[in-house]
């Protein structure tokens, strides 16, 4: 091949192949790679992350990559655990970068590292100290007051956290009267408060009394799990929350907690353990996937459907089929699937105290990874986005609006559906 005009050919140091052993070791493989500069390294950056209880496996990076291609934030960014490990090592500091922020504790990394590279510790360690230090971006500041003044992120009033209970045609007991149930229905905070929460959270309990469940509710005596919370640095407003429920779930006798959100399913299943609050919990598409053909859903809905598995509920606690049993046993529902489905699932950003930082983010990516899952949804040719963490109906629906997709696709739970295919004269 003719060399480029402009190029000497006595400055090619590869410009014969070097041939050793029947291996061909020329330079021109090492191409690839630029020049180390050692000068660059910075220990006590990285040191200063591996030190803290959580974060030593930061350390373990030996910059394979893998972590990159699956990584939610680098679709829309520049992230992922190598980026962050190599640019700690030289000169960044992570506990005053705008990276300690991002991370949504999805575990995808972790789901693909060789070295077991763990962003759902590294990260609320390091967070941990920038919250004590008072380095907190604002918007994220207000959802932790809000939750410690009010018990939960929204700022609204604890008094009014089972108001949603009294739209329910169908009864919704609360356990302070009960005492004792099968069920006790952890509802947590969007479910409470939020309008589209509330929807899902009024066909859940028209479901559980058409099947004859004893179930009750802690109604004003519930505070946040606070699962996000601690992923995003806030350990003692955690613990706060955490002991506070643990102390109302104690004074009642029930089997199982049942949770429509799965950051409250991690919380129950991981942390509340080791505070003393051992429960067997639940999320409610595991409980319900058995029980479809008691529903009488009668009435087919014609939809092509798409599911979002939520980071917390598929990749964290390994429920991927739930859901999807659910959604098939719905009369007239076609199920499509996206690319990224199940283990591989693309996140919806509001994991590990991103429901609290969309404004934040809106410096550091392209498009936020709602609206990238919601792009990825109307590929699929289906008209709806079933979900089933109360997260991501209001950050779908936003996205469905930013992205000029309203119209083409909606946005419900699957407890929605379900109660659509019941229809309107099949009330408990
Ligand atoms: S997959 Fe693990 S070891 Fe490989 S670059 Fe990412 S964090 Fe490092
Ligand atoms: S946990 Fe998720 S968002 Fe965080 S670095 Fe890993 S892949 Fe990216």
């Amino acid at each position: 091949m003719a060399l480029h005009p402009n190029v000497d050919p006595d400055k090619i140091l590869e410009k014969a192949h070097h041939v050793q052993d029947g291996m061909d070791i020329s330079g021109h493989w090492n191409r690839m790679f630029e020049q180390r500069v050692i000068r660059d390294y910075t220990p006590e950056l990285l040191d200063k992350v591996t030190a803290l209880s959580g974060g030593e496996s930061l350390g373990w990076c030996y910059q394979c990559a893998q972590c990159v291609p699956v990584c939610p934030v680098d679709a829309v960014g520049s992230y992922g655990p190598r980026k962050i490990f190599r640019r700690t090592q030289t000169g960044a500091d992570l506990f005053a970068s705008p990276d300690l922020w991002q991370c949504t504790t999805c575990m995808n990394c972790l789901r693909v590292c060789p070295k077991e590279v763990d962003m759902i510790q590294i990260m609320p360690a390091v967070r941990e100290q920038a919250v004590l230090a008072g380095n907190v971006p604002d918007e994220l500041q207000k959802a932790f007051e809000n939750t410690s003044s009010y018990g939960n992120p929204l700022g609204e009033s604890p008094k009014k956290r089972a108001a949603w209970t009294t739209r329910s045609k169908a009864p919704v007991p609360l356990m302070k009267e009960k005492k004792r149930a099968e069920l006790l229905w952890f509802v947590e905070c969007y479910p409470s408060y939020h309008p589209r929460g509330i929807d899902a959270s009024l066909a859940l309990a028209r479901v559980l009394n058409h099947l004859g469940v004893d179930f009750g509710i802690l109604g004003n005596d519930e505070r946040c799990s606070c699962d996000s919370q601690r992923l995003a640095g806030e350990v003692g407003l955690f613990e706060e929350c955490a002991e506070h429920n643990i102390k109302q779930l104690q004074r009642y006798q029930t089997e199982r907690v049942l949770v429509t959100d799965p950051h409250a399913l991690n919380a129950f299943r991981r942390e509340y353990p080791r505070l003393g609050g051992e429960f067997e919990t639940i999320h409610y598409t595991t409980f319900l996937a058995d029980r479809m053909a008691e529903l009488g859903m009668s009435r087919p809905l014609g939809v092509k459907v798409t599911f979002h598995d939520p980071c917390y509920l598929g990749r964290h606690h390994g429920e991927y089929d739930a859901p999807r049993r659910m959604l098939r046993a719905i009369p007239g529902v076609e199920l499509l699937e996206m690319g990224r489905c199940r283990e591989n699932s693309y996140c919806c950003g509001g994991g590990g105290g991103g429901m609290w930082l969309d404004g934040f983010m809106s410096d550091h990516v392209n498009m936020r990874l709602s609206e990238n899952r919601v792009v990825e949804a109307v590929e699929t040719g289906a008209d709806v986005l079933a979900v089933c963490c109360p997260l991501e109906v209001s950050r779908f629906e936003d996205a469905v609006k930013s992205q000029g997709c309203e119209g083409k696709l909606v946005v419900k739970d699957i407890i929605e559906l379900v109660v659509e295919a019941m229809g309107p004269d099949n009330d408990s």
